[in-house]
């Protein structure tokens, strides 16, 4: 299956991927984390993207497409699914023009919805392991010791945009710029699934798990 899930930031896409990839093996290819290590491995288009990342701002359009374009040509047949990108209407038209290309399409749309006022507390309280990638929550999915990777990685760390103002402008980027690439492909006439994300975090697995089901038939 090739997927894309959609959802303002923090709305469960890391943590959901995850356990998509785990029930129907396919790999997940988040533009998010590709860029972070990109960054540490302090690459030409780590340099490009780290001013844009530490204000919230989106990365131009035509290094993430690139980007995102060589590491679908690289994905095993098992599929992917899509995480954090395409953000834009014109990162929506590099990949359709790139997947037309090869013969392939896209499955499904899984789009997370949350409401704004549910999701500072998330991004704030969020944790995460520089080491294997895990993500926690200090409130919401705890690891089992404070502060420290469950997989023995070591200390968890604050991502530099999850602070309060970053977070703001993040959001307010969603709304101008991404939330319009569920309509892009409503209008194209994807499969959309619609997932309420604003419940525990094992509902909302059950209920993507319940609708990929019934795609797949
Ligand atoms: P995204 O990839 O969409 O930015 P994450 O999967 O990283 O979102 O989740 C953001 C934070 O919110 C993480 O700390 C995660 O543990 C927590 N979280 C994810 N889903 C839920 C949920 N349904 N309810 C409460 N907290 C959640
Ligand atoms: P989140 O998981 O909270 O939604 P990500 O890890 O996906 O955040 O993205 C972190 C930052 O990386 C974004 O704020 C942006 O600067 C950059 N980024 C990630 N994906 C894209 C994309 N598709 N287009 C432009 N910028 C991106």
């Amino acid at each position: 299956m090739k997927l894309i899930l959609l959802g303002p930031p923090g709305a469960g896409k890391g943590t959901q991927c995850k356990r998509i990839i785990e029930k129907y093996g396919m790999i997940h290819m988040s533009s998010g984390d590709i860029l972070r290590a990109e960054r540490k491995a302090n690459s030409d288009l780590g340099q490009k993207a780290q001013s844009y990342m530490d204000s919230g701002a989106l990365v131009p359009d035509d290094l993430i497409i690139d980007m995102m374009i060589k590491a679908i040509k690289e994905a095993p047949a098992s599929g992917y699914v899509l995480d954090g990108f395409p953000r834009t209407v014109a990162q929506g038209d590099g990949l359709d023009a790139a997947l037309a290309n090869a013969g392939e399409k896209i499955d499904a749309i899984v789009n997370l919805q949350v409401p704004n006022e549910a999701i500072i507390s998330r991004m704030t309280g969020r944790r995460c392991c520089p080491v294997c990638g895990a993500v926690y929550h200090i409130e919401n999915l705890k690891p089992k010791t404070e502060g420290q990777c469950d997989k023995g990685c070591g200390e968890l760390v604050q991502r530099p945009d999850d602070t309060p103002e970053v977070v703001a402008n993040r959001l307010k980027i969603y709304d101008e710029q991404t939330a319009a690439v569920v309509g892009y492909y409503q209008e194209k006439g994807n499969v959309i699934l619609d997932i309420d994300a604003n419940q525990e975090i094992d509902k909302v697995t059950a209920d993507v798990f319940e609708k990929l089901d019934a795609l797949k038939g």
